[in-house]
């Protein structure tokens, strides 16, 4: 229950899309007058916004509540000490907002709150008696994304609710994730998004299962790779295809050098004469990378058609930080350029280079010096296992080597799922689905860390028979600006927002069509009590304006109802219409205020 006056609220709408704004909600968000931009990836809301952001943490703390969690509110200044104690004040880099205090001690603005939350457990908790817990709150974090844009999407300050749980062994650490699950599916639901779970890559919070929300949308800037028949859904970053056998003729019984002069690319060898279709060559990539904090080159491999992964590639070899290397570095490293290189002896040639190169890691700042007594670091994709009679180049300028076994012919060190899925691939679930890759964006995040803080940061219980373990914990986070986006992207049309009922700023709009005329004006005040009394989030379009003005910012402003009173008062009547549908119909106006209850 809540009313207000259009012409004592600030609501700024425009009517121009703003010139920097690229998505729809961006745009919508800003026209609307929900937010203002103060800097890159900073937003104040105004009055709009605060509402809409209230409905949203409300059905937030509903859900989290309903499955037994007790909310909390913990600082966003952070020492360093507890992000030390976890590893992460060094893993984690630009990304975190760091300061000193007036003492020159190192401080943090909380990305996310494992740490102190984790802190608070170790301090507390000494018993399983006191298990399961369930924490959490909602609050504001500080990233310092590299690129803080899309509006409301990837902001530097935003609110998330985060949430953990402290269980005593794997067993509630499942159950509280599966309550966390379906709270998420409930939140989502609620809110009105359209959304599915994927599997996802842990990153950087480390951690063994998680779930990714996302809400499918061209805004986005994930990738989603699903099938249609079984289910099976994961961001690309996780994502695997089944691809089809192929079966190699027997090659040579040691592989041949061939000259290719001119040839660069996989597609060149493709028309060279007595070259190779993409399916036949292997692709090899040169980057450097830190293997157990040891400085590496490492050669990656893949079938020719297909594309490498950056995040696979990181999450397989548990590489802190990488880069593709520089031509002059692979021309050192290998003797080649780009175009020629290739796995067979990659190993011994690299291990003749001199020089080095160097290795700026992300997290601290600093330069590593890479050697190459060992050479390079050899990943395969599991695309290229088993095969046979291959082209790939020679680590010599315009020069190929075919009749490649890979598994004869190469020292591979790691197998690993490196490769990028594409749509129309098969689905590597079910027999019969194909996968369908879209872009969508990540609304929500759960995590079964495991033992990660509570090992890392001492946190630990006694059992039942008196040993002491360490805490299972997950955590789970909801971004309350990604929700709204969300909601946005999802729901607009030609004219504007069409907010879902359950986080829209008002119920109903009543818009009177001419203010000087005072049986409307009366007519507009009595509907506006009688509708807040009746327990609806109520506003009265009371401005001086002309009817056509009116409707175009109602509509801009997506309130999922109007009521507009104009000639037809005189008949007794008012209209209804529904701003989604774009339907109107008359209703009585004694009528009225029971059926808006009634939707
Ligand atoms: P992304 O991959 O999009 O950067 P993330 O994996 O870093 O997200 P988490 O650390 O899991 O995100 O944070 C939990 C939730 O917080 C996300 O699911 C998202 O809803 C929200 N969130 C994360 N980063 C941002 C941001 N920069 N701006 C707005 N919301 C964010
Ligand atoms: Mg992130």
């Amino acid at each position: 229950m809540f009313g207000m006056r259009w012409s004592k609220y600030f609501i700024p709408t425009l009517r121009e899309d703003p010139a920097d704004a690229e998505v729809v909600s961006h745009k919508l968000l800003l026209r609307a007058g929900v937010v203002r931009q103060l800097s890159a990836g900073i937003y104040s809301y105004l009055p709009l916004g605060q509402r809409i952001a209230s409905k949203v943490m409300q059905i937030l703390r509903e859900e989290m509540n309903r499955i037994g969690g007790q909310e909390f509110y913990l600082p966003a200044l952070h020492p360093a000490e507890v992000w030390q104690e976890s590893g992460r004040w060094n893993a984690i880099g630009d990304d975190m907002f760091r300061l000193k205090d007036r003492k020159g001690a190192d401080m943090c603005l909380g990305m996310t709150h494992e740490e102190v939350f984790t802190t608070i457990a170790r301090n507390e908790i000494r018993s399983y008696k006191q298990l399961p817990q369930v924490w959490y709150q909602i609050q504001i974090k500080f990233r310092d994304e590299p690129r803080p844009k899309s509006g409301l999407m990837r902001l530097r300050t935003f609110i998330m609710k985060d949430a953990y749980t402290f269980d005593v062994d794997r067993a509630g650490l499942d159950h509280a994730f599966i309550d966390q699950r379906e709270a998420y599916k409930r939140i989502f639901t609620r809110c009105g998004i359209d959304f599915s779970i994927v599997e996802a890559s842990s990153g950087a919070m480390g951690g063994s299962e998680s779930s990714e929300f996302v809400g499918k949308t061209d805004a986005g800037e994930d990738l989603i790779a699903s099938c249609s028949n079984c289910g099976y859904a994961a961001n690309v970053e996780k994502a695997t295809s089944r691809l089809p056998k192929i079966e190699d003729e027997a090659g040579p019984d040691a592989p041949e050098e061939f000259p290719t002069p001119g040839v660069r690319t996989i597609e060149d060898l493709t028309t060279f004469p007595g070259g190779a279709a993409a399916i036949r060559q292997i692709k090899s990539l040169v980057y450097f990378a830190t293997l157990n904090g040891e400085p590496r080159p490492v050669l990656a491999l893949l079938r020719g058609d297909h594309q490498l992964h950056e995040v696979k590639f990181a999450d397989s070899l548990g590489a802190t930080d990488f880069r593709p290397a520089h031509p002059e570095e692979i021309r050192e490293l290998l003797g080649a350029g780009a175009g020629s290189l290739g796995g067979v002896r990659a190993k011994e040639t690299s291990k003749q280079a001199t020089t080095g190169a160097k290795l700026t890691e992300a997290a601290t700042g600093r330069v590593l010096n890479i050697k190459y007594p060992k050479g390079v670091f050899i990943v395969a994709d599991l695309g290229l296992k088993g095969r046979r009679n291959m082209t790939t180049g020679a680590n010599k300028d315009d020069h190929h080597i075919r009749g490649v076994d890979v598994e004869r012919d190469i020292e591979v060190d790691q197998w690993a799922d490196l490769r990028t899925v594409n749509s129309g691939e098969a689905c590597p679930r079910c027999d019969t689905g194909t996968l369908e890759v879209y872009k969508a964006m990540e609304v929500g995040h759960i995590f079964k860390l495991g033992t990660k803080y509570s090992e890392s940061m001492g946190a630990t219980v006694l059992t039942a028979d008196g040993k002491e373990v360490p805490i299972v914990m997950g955590s789970y986070g909801i971004g309350v600006e990604r929700i709204i986006s969300a909601a946005v992207e999802q729901n607009y049309d030609d004219d504007g927002i069409i907010w879902p009922k359950s986080i829209a700023p008002f119920d109903v709009i009543v818009t009177v069509t001419n203010m000087k005329d005072e049986k409307l004006r009366e007519a507009g005040e009595k509907l506006y009590e009688d509708l807040t009394r009746a327990g609806l989030d109520v506003l009265l379009d009371d401005r001086d304006e002309r009817a056509g003005v009116k409707f175009k910012d109602a509509d801009l402003i997506g309130i999922p109802f109007r009521i507009t009173i104009g000639k037809k008062l005189g008949d007794g009547v008012v209209e209804l219409l529904d701003r989604k549908t774009k339907k109107s119909e008359d209703v009585k106006l004694d009528d009225i205020v029971g059926k808006l209850k009634e939707i």
